[in-house]
């Protein structure tokens, strides 16, 4: 039997109904004949306004617990809403939140940004198995987390991606759909240009690195839970079914869930271009990389600070990129010189838990720090870290970073 998870964010849920079309959406699917399982956020904008009415009425004062408490009511209230709402289409259905022991989702006693606790999650989530092999419909509160001693917790704002994800993954559900309230992943945010453009698709970890930049439509550490196997999807709520098309989300590559550390076999060369007003004109960075994209060089990566630009490629392309860029230093009067420099080794550290884990960073570059090797350049995205060391140091460099992860 299909076992879906549907969230619905608060605008889907915005009012009365807007309640009883999601309600009818969910029911729609469980006539169809499949397991459902309701996440939902508060309604609109409760947690908004329930923060503000905190800050305004005793500002700082508050402790965490009060806080997590209080904003936790928005999830609290629309859960019951929204059960009743498919109790009375006929249907049976049950909402779950934090003081009940079905609960299924367990956190640390970080009481406003909770991380969560996978194993004990992945264990207390079954009980919600039990609820739909009776044929009832769970309704969970998003965003909401219980920590070791009974306490209300939250997983940040935007939490209810999480849950959704969360509870998608330990139940093994064929899909998670995410109802909000525009019609997909767009080219864009919709509500800031116009001319946005509806995504069809949309890989895990493009979505992850436009969430982490701040496309508010999905957060960015629910994809953690995002398995290959699960279908997912952003739908638009005015649909009012949950077999809509909106953005399918695909992925991530089998080998992106596992923690690696590679070594790239071959070197790489650096080529550095200083000029003093680098950052101050338009039109360098392109004269550059265009150039080398001209000749076919691929760029493997690249930084800019105050006064020098430094580009990384294959050492096999690193005396014709010498060249080349060396052309566009003697025609542009904003750049005076340029350096081929040694060969480097690239190490390539990823993992899907960095994306929530603090710390990583020092704690991959301590073991270089303490052996005295030095790091030539370090760049990080929200699952990765890269880190370039000299060509001699890269073997060693390799076994100490590989030995912190494992
Ligand atoms: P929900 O309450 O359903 O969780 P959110 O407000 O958290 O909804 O997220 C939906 C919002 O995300 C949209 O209203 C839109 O303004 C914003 N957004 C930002 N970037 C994008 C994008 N690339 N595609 C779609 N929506 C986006
Ligand atoms: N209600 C919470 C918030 O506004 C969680 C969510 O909407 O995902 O942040
Ligand atoms: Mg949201």
């Amino acid at each position: 039997m299909e076992l879906i998870v549907a969230k619905f964010g608060g605008t889907s849920i915005g009012n009365g109904r807007r309640i009883k079309k999601a309600a009818r959406s969910v029911v729609k699917e469980y006539m169809k004949g499949k397991k459902v399982v309701v996440v939902v956020s508060a309604i609109n904008k409760t947690t908004d306004e329930l923060l503000q009415i905190v800050d305004e009425a005793m500002e700082d004062a508050v402790t965490e617990k009060q806080l997590a408490e209080i904003v936790s009511m928005g999830e609290m209230t629309s859960v019951r809403i929204f059960s009743s709402a498919i109790e009375a289409l006929g249907v049976k259905s049950e909402y779950i939140d934090p003081f009940m022991d079905e609960w299924p989702i367990i956190t640390d006693s970080n009481l406003l940004n909770a991380k969560v606790d996978f194993e004990a999650t992945e264990k207390k989530s079954k009980e919600l198995l039990k609820l739909l092999d009776q044929g009832i419909i769970p309704v969970v509160c998003g965003f909401l987390g219980r920590d070791p001693n009974g306490y209300i917790t939250t997983l940040g704002r935007g939490g209810s991606d999480i849950t959704a994800f969360l509870l998608g993954h330990c139940l093994k559900a064929d899909e998670v759909i995410i109802v909000t309230d525009v019609g997909g992943v767009m080219s864009t945010d919709p509500n800031k240009l116009q001319g946005a453009k509806k995504l069809d698709k949309i890989s895990v970890e493009e979505m992850r690195d436009l969430a982490t930049h701040g496309a508010q439509v999905l957060h960015p550490h629910a994809l953690k839970y995002k398995d290959p196997d699960i279908n997912a999807k952003i739908i638009g709520f005015e649909h009012g079914d949950l077999s809509a098309p909106g953005t399918e989300i695909i992925g991530p590559s089998k080998n992106k869930m596992v923690k690696t550390t590679t070594l790239n076999p071959e070197p790489i060369s650096v080529v550095a271009v200083v000029g003093e007003k680098i950052l101050n004109k338009p039109g360098i960075l392109a004269k550059l990389t265009s150039k080398l994209a001209e000749n076919s060089i691929n760029i493997i990566g690249i930084s800019t600070g105050q006064n020098s630009v430094t580009i990384f490629v294959d050492k096999k392309d690193a005396d014709e990129a010498h060249r080349l860029l060396h052309d566009v230093v003697i025609a542009d009067d904003n750049l005076s010189s340029l350096s081929l420099g040694r060969d480097i080794a690239m190490i390539t550290i990823s993992s899907p838990d960095f994306i929530d884990t603090p710390g990583i960073i020092s704690e991959i570059t301590k073991p270089l720090r303490d052996n005295d090797l030095n790091i030539v350049e370090i760049s990080s995205s929200q699952t990765s870290v890269v880190i370039f060391v000299d060509w001699n140091d890269g073997k060693k460099a390799y076994e100490l970073v590989r030995g912190v992860l494992e």
